[in-house]
């Protein structure tokens, strides 16, 4: 994701005054609302995930409906990154990646958070979180 700041050309202020935001997103299938069932997580995933033991999260089935994949269309997960003062100054002054993502992790939700909300919805499965975010995205 921070990556792609290297590749915006940074000439003046004036181009942060409406550059506010920056947002990502991954699409990630949706379950199917007639076949989905509860599951809960694996012992061994629990400390991986804000999921806890007790939180109903949904699995895919397959049926008519969906033509026995267990998921009908896509859904978007986001990440959004607002560019504000500090930020700004961290990008004209050539700040690491690191140093932004850090800032960045401080103040916003990560693609993977965003998924984590919408496998407790009941939305998505964590694989399809774990399968579009992969292991940069934690
Ligand atoms: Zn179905």
């Amino acid at each position: 994701m921070l990556g792609m700041v290297d590749e915006i050309e940074v000439e003046s202020d004036i181009e942060f005054n409406w550059l506010l935001s920056v947002i990502s997103q991954r699409l990630v299938r949706k379950l199917c609302p007639q076949c989905k069932s509860v599951t809960h997580l694996e012992i061994e995933q629990i400390n991986s995930f804000d999921i806890s033991p007790d939180d109903d999260i949904y699995q895919a089935n397959g049926c008519p409906e969906c033509l026995q994949t267990g998921f009908r269309g896509p859904t978007g997960i986001y990440e959004v990154i607002e560019i504000d003062d500090s930020l700004s100054t961290m990008i004209h002054d050539g700040g690491s990646q690191s140093k932004l993502e850090k800032y960045c992790r401080t103040r916003n939700h990560s693609l993977r958070e965003d998924g984590i909300r919408k496998v407790l919805q009941g939305e998505t499965t964590l694989d399809e979180v774990l399968r579009v975010t992969g292991p940069r995205h934690k």
